[in-house]
């Protein structure tokens, strides 16, 4: 270890003397050598994983962890009187994504170095990650979230390109962030960037900026509000970038690995993660026309080469860029996006699988499904919805192109390093295999009945809580009580996932209590989430629990019994703190809406019990671990979809036949809630609640209570809660991200 040298170098003092930022710096000096004895180029055919998105998180300790010395410095620092955990707080988060899709890329690429895979990834280098969300007035405002420092993760590459726009060209340089595996080699995370990229041009309380001075903000922000036409053309400048820049680096490095250009897929393949980088497909095309290729080969090449996954099915999410937004921006692509059109329809009938429609606008997702060779769902259900009903016409010419490959989130940050006491009684028990072959958390299950067992992860679950109440006490001077149940909802707000559900269940307990049914046990409801910021219903439902948490917390007939707190700017580290701490987790999206999920993963590693829907993966959990195991309530996803097929969901309805939910709607816009919050906000709510609801929150109100009321009385059998807690952690094996690793490069990329 020669943490102690480097500190005298840099510093020219012992450990012993200097800040912990100063030994963060120094430490992350020590590890990116470590890491770079690690690099390797070795295999022929390489992956490019190619995303918009990588919600990488802090990396300190997980480098730490994958180069097998975190114990090591643990100790040396704690020699010198110094916190391994104080220092990490040292370090800024790069939240270079929003939510599942960027942490999902995130946890591939761990799995990817950890399986020893040749493969990088490619993305652009935001030097503003999402926005820093505040509270202010129970509202949402959102502020420039800057994580480069003088020194970061971040190493330059004198590898610059030209990028080419229509009326401009802008310098792409490169920049490489390690990839450590666990126990293998080192891979890399390639970010472009723009050098005139202008920093000044935010402002410092909010984040407005000049959309229009494309070399001043390309970079800038992770991609940017959607909401007015300027944004949206700030996303295809950007998406260009990062993908002309990815696609010469991916020809020049199968050049200088041997390839002749006609045989680009024997020596590369490329992920398209969702429809942001669509446009390496008729960039790649071109790339080789220029150097020689005639456009029928160069089709075909492509073709081989490129592998698309889907995300998600909401149709808003799937991009369809306006042909003269393209025409503007990259005039260069419309040639081949025209042609590749025309041969699609020479071919189909079928105008709903055009690339171009009738008001031209440019379907992405398209182009990835005609010219790449493999489609894939990221959870059994969400595939099974894409075959029949999403991308059914597509997937009747192509049937051999669809697969699913289910999601899943890497053990070393999800549970060696959020929860490291919890790791240390699974070794105890089973032995260290599990770090390397998840599924070995199967062992745990001879344990279900030992009473010792089962009281020692209760002891776990017990130290974890407590230690969530200490931070946020210290971070956010919020109090909860770490004896009461701590029912967590964390991920992006939106209608779809319903925390608005979450929050009428909240009335309701506040009406039950004050009229004298108190709960047994006190519940902490725990949200967590950030709006886009031209969410409005979004943010007006986080204003509702906002007040509601106002209301509840000082209200001192209720707040013994029910607490209510949304923890202000969810991001990884926030979630490596909750986690750990759950004991219900709210999974609870309207069914066929979320794609998979992945924290209902990292819950159920961490021995929380799921309260959800059939919907994504938990479908798959519920299958793994048991119905006694989880509690699920509500629709079924083909109910759903045949409800949006006749139209026939009434929220009214539900509101007028049920006295108890009325009640909890009509509280929106009570006197009290009013005298807290804003009249607009509120009255706004309440109002699509009533008469939109689109995402069917009153359909399943009445048996999500009766389930929650169900899984708080099982709760107060501790050690029947204990088992399920259990069962959880001994069947979350399957959801290892080096499961969904190997899967695909068994099915897809085949390294
Ligand atoms: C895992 C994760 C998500 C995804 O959460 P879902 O509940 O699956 O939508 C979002 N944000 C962060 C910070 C995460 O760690």
């Amino acid at each position: 270890m020669d943490l102690q040298e480097i500190v005298k170098n840099r510093c020219n003092k012992e450990i012993k003397d200097c800040s912990n930022k100063e030994l963060y710096f120094a430490l992350l000096e020590m590890t990116k050598g470590l890491a770079k004895a690690k690099e390797s180029e070795q295999g022929k055919k390489k992956l490019y994983y190619i995303s918009a998105e990588f919600l990488i998180g802090k990396l300190l300790s997980n480098n730490l962890i994958n180069l097998g010395i975190y114990d090591d410095v643990k100790t040396l620092l704690a020699e010198n009187g110094k916190n391994l955990s104080e220092i990490e707080e040292a370090e800024p988060e790069p939240s270079l994504g929003n939510g599942g899709l960027g942490r999902l890329a995130a946890c591939f690429l761990d799995s990817i170095a950890t399986l020893g895979l040749h493969g990088d990834g490619v993305g652009l280098n935001y030097h503003y990650g999402l926005f820093k969300q505040v509270f202010v007035n129970n509202l949402q405002h959102e502020t420039p979230n800057p994580w480069m420092e003088k020194e970061s993760w971040l190493t330059k590459t004198d590898v610059v390109y030209p990028i080419s726009f229509g009326g401009f060209t802008l310098n792409s340089r490169m920049y490489d962030i390690d990839v450590t595996g666990y126990d293998n080699r080192t891979t890399k995370l390639h970010l472009f960037d723009v050098e005139t990229v202008d920093e000044s041009i935010v402002s410092n309380d909010n984040i407005s900026f000049d959309k229009e001075d494309i070399a001043k903000n390309l970079t800038l922000f992770l991609y940017p509000d959607d909401s007015d036409e300027k944004g949206r053309m700030l996303r295809v400048y950007q998406q260009y970038f990062m993908v002309s820049s990815g696609a010469r680096l991916i020809l020049d490095e199968a050049v200088k690995r041997g390839s002749n250009l006609h045989d680009l897929f024997d020596y590369a393949v490329i992920q398209i993660n969702d429809t942001h980088p669509t446009m390496v497909i008729p960039e790649l095309i071109r790339l080789l026309m220029e150097r020689g290729i005639l456009i029928d080969e160069a089709i075909e090449i492509v073709t081989k080469t490129c592998a698309y996954t889907n995300h998600t099915i909401l149709a808003e999410a799937l991009e369809k860029w306006p042909v003269y937004y393209l025409e503007k921006a990259v005039p260069q692509l419309m040639p081949i996006i025209y042609e590749l059109n025309s041969r699609v329809m020479n071919k189909y009938k079928d105008k709903s699988v055009y690339i171009i429609d009738d008001e031209k606008r440019v379907h992405m997702a398209h182009i990835d499904i005609h010219y790449g060779f493999s489609v894939n769902g990221v959870a059994y259900l969400h595939t099974e919805i894409l075959k029949n009903a999403e991308l059914h016409n597509f997937y009747q010419i192509y049937p051999e192109k669809f697969n699913n490959k289910t999601n899943g989130i890497t053990f070393r940050r999800w549970l060696l390093h959020c929860n490291p006491e919890l790791a240390a009684l699974i070794e105890e028990l089973i032995g260290a295999g599990f770090k390397k072959d998840a599924m070995e958390l199967e062992k745990l299950a001879s344990y279900t009945k030992d009473e010792a067992v089962l009281n020692r992860l209760l002891g776990v679950k017990a130290d974890c809580k407590l230690e969530l109440k200490n931070y946020l006490k210290r971070t956010q001077g919020i109090d909860i009580d770490e004896n009461s149940i701590f029912d967590i909802q964390i991920k992006r707000l939106h209608e779809y996932k319903r925390q608005q559900m979450n929050a009428l269940y909240v009335i309701m307990k506040y009406f039950e209590i004050k009229e004298g049914k108190k709960p047994q046990t006190p519940i902490t409801v725990l949200f967590g989430a950030k709006a886009a910021p031209a969410y409005i219903i979004a943010k007006d439902i986080i204003h509702l629990i906002l007040c509601l948490q106002q209301l509840i917390n000082n209200d001192p007939e209720v707040s013994p019994y029910l607490k209510v707190v949304m923890v202000e700017n969810y991001n990884v580290t926030l979630a490596e703190k909750l986690i750990p701490a759950a004991d219900i987790h709210e999974q609870i999206s309207l069914a066929s809406k979320e794609a998979s999920g992945t924290s209902n993963m990292k819950f159920m590693l961490n021995g929380a019990v799921a309260l959800g829907t059939m919907d994504g993966a938990n479908v798959e959990i519920a299958d793994l671990v048991g119905k006694e195991n989880i509690y699920i309530f509500g629709e079924s996803s083909d109910q759903i979809i045949e409800h949006y097929a006749k139209a026939d969901y009434v929220s009214k309805k539900f509101y007028e036949e049920d006295e108890t939910i009325k009640r909890a709607v009509d509280f929106i816009v009570s006197d009290e809630l009013l005298a807290i919050g804003q009249r607009e906000n509120l009255e706004r709510l309440y109002n699509e609640l009533l008469n939109k609801d689109w995402f069917m929150t009153l359909l399943d109100l009445k048996s999500y209570k009766a389930e929650k009321e169900q899984a708080l009385k099982d709760y107060e059998d501790r050690k029947a809660w204990a088992e399920k807690m259990l069962v959880n952690i001994s069947k979350a094996g399957f959801f290892s991200s080096d499961r969904t690793i190997a899967q695909y490069n068994e099915d897809i990329w085949k390294l």
